[in-house]
């Protein structure tokens, strides 16, 4: 099968082209399908906007360089003005970039932009001959200055370089396999690339539409970048139009070229740093609780600034607020894969100059340097997480709520991040309203808290008024109780539950304490063993058996008559079922259908019920159900009024 492209034929001589004055070069690409351009449009369609972006980064970058010879003292002469400049030019249909970088001389652009820039373009359609998945196809490819093709029906290249500004040269293609290389007497060094949009492209003609672009992609690039409207010529002749509204906008500065995190930390207040917030988020309110400026070259190159955002329990989670670069240029706002998922709850700004610019997402994701730059932010994350518990704790105790939900989520999905993470991760006791590390806490507990078999046992609310009275029994009876009342509380009890030895979590209102910390001493039973029978039997008839599952036990006789309680292992499947297995964020309000019913055999209500007759013991059987429902926020709806109405009866 003949090649879909070969390479290209530069057919200096002979093509009848070359007068005195310049010397012309034609090429033609061998293409067996139509050609490559309507390849490239094709399937980088949904990622057309990226040509603004190609474009004045090969402008920062040429300028970058004729800075850096001119520090070498390779460059001699004036550096003059180096803002690029965009023009939008209606009425010639035309988008300009103007730099005044090193440029190219008439063998550069033979070079760079003939033979070494095509490769790119050619590799991608020789792969696209090959099919293969378009996904990872987008992108793939450094198509750089190629992509221009994609919003052009014509494009050209006027440049002239810093070394032999007597050698300038004008390429110039119009889609087809052929181009136009001469050279030119211009002497002003640099590179012009005009556009000459086309039809399908008219979009990019509009003013808003390439300021978007700039904002997106140029905002923080490293050279200034001026973007201005070519003064249209008025046409008078229409009537009743108020020619003013054709003048041109006045060019203007539409980048931050030293952005907050290209400087240094100690050149920068608080303030600073919330300001360059707000300018990233503008339509966030809060400042950022605190933030952690990166600042790294070997072994490999990585700046940037994240922010902490206060994010309270069971609130909307955002992800997409970090943002990509390479080299102060934009590349994605969608780092999910890219940094560690519970990064992504963070907010700011990472570059790397290791971070390829023009791949897939999969193959960033699957990117060496990309995995390990990650592995770096995570540990920088628990870094600064430490020193500041370590520095000051108070203050960091005063933070926790807002931080919690991050350092619990990085702690269920990474392994590292957990080790790290437990030296400052934080339990906070209702009951002395204190803060305890992990070691610290399992201490306090350790005495009282020990079952029969060694495992110590935390004892936790999901909520604090729900589950008031359960609370305090455990209280009364000397434990203590934590508050868990993050989304993904369920996961990480389960991560710490794995990970530590001989550690178990219960939920105060999940059983009997006696049940949720055994001892190993059971109490003694008032009712002989057929009278319990008897019991359970006449409750069993009085409740939906679907519902409840009955169980005698012998509490103190001042304890409740009945108790509903959730079993915890049920509840727990349910709620991380809820938010999902790697820990997504839903509402936990689910309770199982069916629950266990105690019965409390020492209660003086147990002879009630067995000395009742007929209708009555089920009333009494049903009443206190429901009491022991209200106990746990469960008696709603019609079975609430219900009670009430019998309650205002009583009266
Ligand atoms: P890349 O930028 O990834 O190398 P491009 O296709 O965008 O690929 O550009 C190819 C080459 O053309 C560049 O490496 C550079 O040498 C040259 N070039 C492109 N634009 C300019 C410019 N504005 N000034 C000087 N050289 C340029």
């Amino acid at each position: 099968m003949v090649p879909l492209l070969t390479k290209w034929h530069n057919t200096c001589s002979g093509s009848g082209n070359e007068t005195n004055s310049e010397k012309m070069a034609t090429g033609k690409i061998n293409v067996s399908a139509d050609n490559i351009f309507p390849i490239i449009k094709k399937f980088l369609y949904s990622d057309q906007e990226i040509f603004l972006r190609e474009l004045i980064s090969n402008a920062v970058d040429a300028t970058n360089k004729i800075k850096t010879l001119a520090n070498l003292s390779e460059f001699k002469g004036e550096l003059g003005e180096l803002t690029i400049k965009v023009v939008l030019d209606k009425k010639k249909k035309q988008i300009r970039i103007i730099d005044r970088g090193i440029g190219m001389s008439k063998d550069d652009v033979q070079k760079y932009i003939n033979d070494v820039a095509f490769s790119g373009a050619e590799e991608f359609v020789k792969q696209y001959e090959g099919k293969v998945d378009k996904g990872a196809m987008i992108g793939h490819f450094g198509l750089g200055f190629y992509s221009s093709f994609m919003v052009s029906n014509k494009v050209e290249i006027k440049t002239s370089s810093w070394k032999e500004p007597e050698s300038g040269a004008h390429w110039s293609c119009d889609g087809s396999p052929e181009f136009k290389l001469v050279a030119s007497k211009r002497k002003d060094r640099g590179t012009e690339i005009i556009l000459n949009i086309s039809e399908d492209s008219t979009d990019f003609l509009e003013e808003f539409k390439i300021r978007e672009l700039l904002k997106k992609y140029a905002r923080f690039m490293s050279v200034p970048i001026q973007f201005g409207e070519k003064e249209l010529e008025v046409d008078i002749s229409k009537e009743g139009e108020d020619p003013k509204l054709e003048k041109s906008m006045v060019p203007d500065i539409i980048n931050e070229d030293e952005p907050a995190w290209t400087k240094s930390p100690s050149d920068l207040s608080d303030d600073d740093y919330n300001k360059f917030y707000k300018a990233l988020y503008p339509t966030t309110f809060e400042d950022p609780l605190f933030h952690i400026h990166m600042n790294v070259d070997y072994p490999f190159d990585l700046t940037g600034i994240l922010f902490f955002p206060r994010i309270k329990p069971n609130m909307e989670l955002q992800k997409n607020k970090i943002q990509l670069y390479q080299s102060q240029v934009f590349v994605t706002n969608n780092v999910e894969g890219i940094v560690p998922d519970f990064l992504t709850l963070l907010h700011g700004v990472i570059d790397s100059k290791d971070i390829p610019l023009n791949v897939s997402r999969s193959y960033l994701q699957a990117d060496g340097n990309v995995k390990k730059i990650s592995g770096h932010i995570s540990k920088k994350v628990s870094d600064k997480l430490e020193e500041m518990f370590k520095s000051n704790r108070e203050d960091f105790e005063s933070k926790w709520k807002d931080i919690q939900v991050i350092v619990e989520y990085g702690m269920v999905t990474e392994e590292k991040f957990y080790d790290r993470a437990l030296k400052f991760n934080l339990f906070k006791s209702i009951i002395d309203d204190k803060h305890y590390t992990m070691n610290e806490y399992l201490e306090k507990i350790s005495a009282l808290q020990t079952d029969k078999d060694g495992t110590r046992v935390i004892l936790y609310t999901s909520n604090r008024d729900a589950q008031h009275s359960y609370s305090e029994k455990a209280k009364a009876a000397g434990y203590d109780v934590i508050l868990l009342e993050s989304p993904i509380a369920g996961h990480s009890i389960q991560k710490h539950e794995t990970s530590q030895e001989k550690i178990r979590f219960a939920r105060v209102d999940s059983d009997l304490l006696d049940k949720l910390i055994p001892k190993g001493e059971d109490r003694t039973s008032i009712l002989t063993d057929s009278e319990k029978e008897k019991l359970k039997e006449s409750v069993e008839t009085a409740l939906d058996s679907k519902t409840y599952s009955v169980r005698m036990e012998a509490l103190g006789s001042d304890d409740v008559p009945m108790l509903i309680t959730i079993p915890e292992f049920m509840r727990r499947m349910k709620e991380m079922s809820a938010t999902g297995g790697g820990g997504g964020f839903m509402g936990m309000n689910e309770f199982p259908e069916t629950y266990d019913l105690v019965m409390n055999v020492n209660h003086p209500l147990a002879g009630k019920i067995l000395k009742a007759k007929g209708a009555k013991k089920g009333e009494i059987i049903n009443h206190a159900k429901d009491l022991a429902l209200l106990q746990q926020n469960l008696l709603q709806g019609e079975a609430l009024t219900s009670f009430i109405n019998k309650a205002m009866d009583k009266l």
